[in-house]
């Protein structure tokens, strides 16, 4: 028989979310009359809006014309990726450094096929899943040890480094997992802060995965958007983002990476070629519908709406944190982010999630699930309808 990838068996327990999941079934089935309302899992809940959602049903509408008709396009519309470098980077980059894709974690799960098994990997802790689990797959990571995979620097972001980690630990010639704003800490580094994560990895010769995929939640002018918004990041860094959040489209599925020409390897060969490659070999592009919407949610009335959109989450976010402050739990993230982190200290993150369930029929995340500094932290996100926000807010407050 053949046998099973020795990696995949290396991966800790099941991922978090379906764990997540089947803990409210047990508890739905066992509290059948309970009104459960999940401020879980990062899943967008409102409608598409007008004028993006009229951009995907024209894109649908125009491949059952003779005109209007596409059919493979390996890297993606080249009026998106136009649109996405004048939007977001100021047109810093040409088309052939921006490659759609079907979202941001399906790239972070491909874009170690570049660096190979032996790369060593530091990430934040806590961090979203894909990074940990996606280098385990790829067989960089190493055994499971009591505190961690082997082969993984783990960046503790905590209360006392104001979650922003000390880079003096990372390795030379590391890939760095980088996510800001933070899923699931909700912290934002500022621009002092990437200056030095940029320094660290050119000094280092580390190539940083920055993770985006919350920047159109940054409402302070004052916080970097973007890894390129800091000098020579282009030599030093790949950018993932996504429409997923800001326009609704986690069903949808279309993001972008951004692979600079100005990114070498150690040996001077260019990451941007073979990415290239790469995509045109084991990835055929995003669906064309996507991409049509993706090109009316990038237009005027369109970044109205990721405008609006991202609004309404942050209006969820802001009375879930006043709510938190009532019980006098010391919280971050919210105001730049739709995720909160709230402090328990000294209390086991899965016992908290635990009694929020028991006591308010309210889903939570435990942060021990996104890596070890986790521990004593559960995450609320605001992804929500209002009123079910509204809601668990008053059972917060009443039953906690
Ligand atoms: N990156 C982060 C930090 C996320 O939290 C998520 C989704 O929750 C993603 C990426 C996934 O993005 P996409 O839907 O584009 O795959």
């Amino acid at each position: 028989m053949v046998t099973r990838n020795a990696n995949i068996a290396n991966l800790k327990a099941g991922y978090l979310f379906p764990e997540i999941a089947k803990r409210r079934r047990e508890f739905a089935a066992a509290n059948p009359d309970a009104k459960i309302i999940s401020l879980g899992i990062g899943n967008t809940t409102e409608p598409i809006l007008p004028h993006t959602n009229a951009g995907l049903v024209e894109g649908a509408r125009k491949l059952g014309t003779i005109e209007g008709y596409s059919g493979y396009q390996d890297e993606g519309l080249p009026v998106l990726r136009e649109k996405i470098s004048k939007v977001f980077y100021k047109g810093k980059f040409g088309i052939d450094e921006i490659f759609i894709s079907d979202g941001s974690k399906c790239d972070i799960g491909r874009l170690q096929v570049l660096f190979g098994s032996g790369v060593k990997i530091a990430v934040q802790d806590p961090s979203y899943p894909v990074y940990v689990d996606g280098s385990v797959i790829a067989g960089a990571a190493g055994g499971f040890a009591e505190t961690g995979y082997k082969g993984i620097t783990y960046l503790p972001c905590t209360a006392e480094n104001n979650f922003f980690p000390n880079l003096d630990v990372i390795q030379a010639n590391s890939l760095i997992y980088f996510c800001s704003p933070n899923n699931p800490t909700g912290a934002v580094s500022d621009r002092t802060q990437l200056t030095a994560l940029v320094n660290t990895a050119i000094n280092k010769g580390c190539i940083i995965i920055f993770d985006a995929a919350y920047s159109e939640f940054i409402r302070d002018p004052s916080l970097p958007k973007s890894i390129y918004d800091i000098e020579k990041a282009d030599q030093c860094a790949i950018e993932t983002n996504s429409f997923s959040k800001p326009a609704g489209f986690t069903g949808v599925r279309l993001g972008w990476a951004v692979v600079p020409k100005a990114l070498k390897y150690a040996g001077g060969e260019s990451v941007n070629a073979d990415w290239g490659r790469i995509a045109g070999t084991i990835f055929n592009g995003a669906s064309n519908i996507a991409q049509a919407g993706g090109v009316a949610a990038l237009d005027e009335e369109g970044l109205k709406e990721m405008r609006e959109l991202t609004d309404f989450y942050l209006s969820n976010a802001k009375l879930i944190r006043v709510a938190l402050q009532k019980l006098d739990i010391h919280c971050i993230g919210g105001d730049n982010s739709p995720y909160i982190w709230a402090h328990f200290p000294g209390r086991d993150s899965w016992e908290v999630f635990a009694e929020i369930l028991e006591k308010c029929h309210v889903v939570t995340t435990p942060g021990a699930g996104f890596g070890p500094a986790g521990q004593g932290f559960v995450r609320f996100s605001a992804f929500g309808h209002r009123a079910d926000v509204e809601e668990a807010c008053r059972r917060l407050n009443t039953q906690l």
